[in-house]
């Protein structure tokens, strides 16, 4: 029998089993985007899913396959579609796609379902295809699903900010391809990080509004928005202990596992 967290990993019998046995599922939901020249496009696929691994792991869960596109890139948080690679998906697709998944895992017994959110435009169309998700499924007849959506960046302690920060938390939305995602990285896929490769341009002066059509020089060349600087797989081990540890927490405390 193979046991593994990773339902793409098992197979029907083995992932019903578990299911019946009353396992939360967790759905990361990552995007292919910029971050930089010095990480690769997919750091918002790896980083839930990294996340969401260790979290089942403890509470006895499974991870579902990564949504590896997102909702669109803005400038102010993840550079914008500009840059090459950066793939997204309109809004309405995105919460769809959600949807369906969500859907799918209800027919077959899931009832209880967490949403981690691995890239920052996701936050709202999650939303919105969690709640057309548990919709549909009400009115197919199954009323009783539980669900959690969260960012997994909320999930770190003050301190723990304040030792990464010494300066001050610049903010999440800034933090794109930076000291948070690039320790995280290093933590857990250094090969491919290219740290020498980290601009020093930041970080980025945005004004407290969007521009349609982005403006030349409005988003930072490099497309990192704030200072990647200082990032080590030390630190990326201080978040991910946080993140695991408190998201850990809510998930028995909501599901009483
Ligand atoms: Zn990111
Ligand atoms: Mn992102």
């Amino acid at each position: 029998m193979v046991d593994s967290v990773f339902m793409s990993e098992l197979s029907w019998p083995e992932f019903e089993a578990k299911i019946a046995g009353g396992a939360p599922v967790f759905l990361p939901l990552g995007a292919t985007e910029q971050h930089g020249p010095h990480l690769p496009l997919g750091v918002d696929v790896v980083l839930p899913t990294g996340v969401c691994e260790r979290v089942a792991r403890a509470v006895g869960g499974l991870v579902a396959p990564t949504i590896p596109y997102g909702y669109k890139s803005m400038p102010r948080s993840g550079g914008g579609e500009l840059f090459p690679g950066t793939v997204s998906l309109d809004a309405n697709t995105f919460s769809l796609v959600v949807r369906d998944v969500i859907r799918g895992l209800g027919h077959h017994g899931v009832r209880r379902i967490v949403l981690v959110v691995g890239h920052f435009e996701n936050a709202w169309p999650s939303v919105e295809g969690l709640d057309l998700g548990l919709r549909e499924l009400r009115r197919d007849g199954i009323a009783d699903m539980q669900a959690m959506r969260f960012e997994y960046w909320d999930f770190v302690r003050r301190e723990t900010l304040d030792r990464l920060f010494p300066d001050g938390f610049p903010g999440t939305e800034l933090e794109h391809a930076s000291l948070l995602e690039t320790s995280l990285m290093m933590l857990l896929r250094p090969e491919l990080v290219e740290i020498d490769k980290a601009p020093t341009d930041g970080p980025a002066k945005f004004p407290t509004y969007d521009r349609f059509p982005v403006p030349e020089g409005f988003v930072p060349a490099s497309g990192v928005l704030a200072i990647a600087q200082g990032s080590t797989a030390e630190k990326g081990q201080w978040l991910m202990d946080d993140h695991v540890a408190l998201i850990t927490a809510a998930v028995r405390k909501e599901f009483g596992l």
